[in-house]
């Protein structure tokens, strides 16, 4: 599955697999061959400004192409999508890190939805800080002491 991540200085051009080309309301790139539409190229920009505004400063609209026009806002490594129900979702995605010897060790993805883009975030986040703390107790609970308090 390709995905187009569009350069809007880029927006009318050809020459490239996955540059968009625009034939009347056609607006499409050759790797996808979707017959995507500017109509929902316009309105996936339009949404995805919309939701940046609404999410605030540091948040990133990112267009893409995959047979259609999608779109999604991310900061950090916080990611809101739309839903076909017109709400949103809300991923955290914590990247897993490999250990010596290949083993790679996931501390997972945490999502939640809701009809607004920030209440969406504010719940992934109270998802994320009710993990740390779940997290936090159990390092707590198994801490070594010194052994000296130990003997007797
Ligand atoms: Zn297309």
């Amino acid at each position: 599955m390709n995905t187009f991540e569009h350069d809007s200085d880029n927006a009318v051009s050809t020459g490239h697999k996955w540059t968009p080309v625009l034939r009347g309301d056609i607006y499409c790139s050759p790797g996808c061959g979707g017959r995507c539409k500017k109509a929902d190229y316009d309105k996936a920009v339009e949404q995805a400004g919309f939701v940046a505004a609404a999410l605030g400063y540091g948040w990133k609209p990112h267009i893409s192409e995959n047979l259609g026009w999608h779109y999604e806002v991310t900061k950090g490594q916080c990611t809101v999508t739309p839903n076909r129900n017109g709400g949103f979702t809300a991923c955290v995605r914590v990247e897993g890190t490999e250990r010596e010897g290949g083993q790679v060790e996931s501390l997972g993805v945490i999502e939640a939805q809701d009809m607004e883009p920030r209440e969406a975030v504010q719940k992934v986040l109270a998802l994320l800080g009710g993990r740390i703390a779940r997290l936090q107790r159990v390092l707590a609970s198994s801490s070594l002491e010194p052994l000296e308090l130990q003997v007797q």
